[in-house]
């Protein structure tokens, strides 16, 4: 009995410290562009984490009016994903880390271009905070290349994944969700 006791308060315990680290980890400078609450798994990154600005026309502010948008919606070539700054990204495929010379500052002070011409695809990764591989670097499967942060981002902690054409620029830049593999996260 005394037992039991103790075991449903370790296991209440666990449950009310698991929230609490949740509300810390939560970036309060987040505005989440979509409906979709959904936290999902990808092999890029740890843990599972929601849609802030989906791909597309969008209402976020930061993108100027787009002829392929109504309303004066501005286009968002890349998909952002939410995750506290720090959260590792992993490699599920090798790749080549290309010169980032090409991008602006508003991806951050060290963001990512990688490619993988055999699979057809550039890949930029904006607001890394830390990157631990080098231009010209061949990474692994399975290496973790760089952490998410908040460069050059003033919507907080977050990841923008952009796909390109091989050597392509900005203008080729398609749905990246595939490449993301975007899976919702089993829940209990
Ligand atoms: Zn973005």
């Amino acid at each position: 009995m005394r037992l039991g006791r103790l075991l449903l308060a370790a296991l209440l315990g666990l449950v009310l410290v698991g929230s609490l680290t949740t509300a810390v980890h939560a970036d309060p400078r987040w505005v989440f562009y979509t409906k979709d609450k959904t936290r999902y798994e990808s092999p890029w990154f740890k843990g599972a984490h929601r849609v802030m600005v989906p791909y597309g026309c969008t209402t976020a502010p930061y993108y100027s009016p787009d002829s392929r948008c109504r309303d004066q919606r501005g286009f968002h070539h890349g998909l952002d994903i939410a995750m506290r700054c720090g959260t590792p990204l992993y490699a599920p495929y090798r790749f080549k880390v290309v010169s980032n010379d090409s991008l602006g500052p508003a991806y951050g002070d060290n963001p990512l271009l990688l490619r993988n011409a055999r699979l057809g695809w550039d890949l930029v990764i904006g607001h890394t905070r830390r990157v631990y591989v080098r231009e010209g670097q061949v990474v692994r499967r399975g290496t973790m290349f760089a952490r998410a942060g908040d460069s050059g981002a003033p919507d907080g902690c977050h990841l923008h994944f952009e796909r390109r054409a091989v050597g392509g620029g900005l203008s080729t830049a398609t749905w990246p969700r595939p490449l993301l593999a975007l899976t919702p996260r089993e829940r209990p």
